[in-house]
């Protein structure tokens, strides 16, 4: 198989210098994308600036903004069979992104506007043997809104991740599949968990 994995958070720039970001660090892309290579899978990641260390044995190629990560799942899912989104895309963008450092003001109001749907925008293009994973951070209890979005984006399997474990090395994660199943993973470590994500990605094929 191969998988094509993002991972870690969005910059959205404001000016050359200045940025809206998320505190995701990509730890999850990160274990995911070494264990599909060490269960013999091709991996190539799409990864923002992230805080840990991303695996040396798989193809990455590095993004900044939301805009840059979507040009780049657009290019590379028509190659891949399962699309692992673990990337924390931000939710708004400025509309006007000024080319020159912005100066000190009395105040600054930016206009912010939605990030188009990149999850949602590929898995409407998935041919008949590709798969596409996604991730909803929650807070512990909001499984409905990950179900909601699971069912709105067209995702094959979504993984409800509570955000008390954001950024630890453990998550109590719970998987939700289109047809109604449920599977209760219950705390584990991130690297042990990825082992168990690759398998339930590749058994979706
Ligand atoms: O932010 P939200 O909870 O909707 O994210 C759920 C999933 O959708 C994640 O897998 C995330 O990577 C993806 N997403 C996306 N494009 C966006 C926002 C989120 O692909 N603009």
């Amino acid at each position: 198989m191969r998988f094509l994995i993002t991972a870690g958070p969005t910059r959205e720039p404001i000016d050359p210098v200045r940025y809206i970001g998320n505190r995701s660090s990509g730890k999850m892309g990160a274990a995911m994308a070494s264990a599909a290579a060490r269960a013999g899978h091709e991996v190539q990641m799409i990864v923002g600036p992230v805080s840990v260390p991303m695996p040396t044995d798989v193809d990455l190629i590095t993004i900044e903004s939301s805009s840059d990560l979507e040009t780049a799942v657009i290019a590379n899912f028509p190659t891949a069979d399962i699309l692992i989104m673990a990337a924390a895309v931000a939710d708004y963008r400025p509309i006007f992104v000024s080319p020159t450092k912005l100066g000190r003001g009395e105040s600054l109001t930016l206009e912010l506007e939605p990030v188009p749907d990149i999850v949602a925008t590929t898995a409407a293009s998935k041919k008949p043997h590709q798969r596409v994973v996604a991730f909803s951070l929650e807070q512990a209890g909001n499984i409905d809104r990950a179900r909601e979005k699971m069912l709105r984006k067209g995702v094959d399997l979504m993984v409800f991740n509570p955000t008390d474990t954001m950024n630890s090395d453990v998550i109590n994660a719970i998987l939700l599949y289109p047809d109604g199943r449920i599977e209760n993973l219950p705390s584990r470590t991130k690297v042990q968990f990825a082992d168990v994500l690759i398998e339930r990605a590749v058994a979706l094929t």
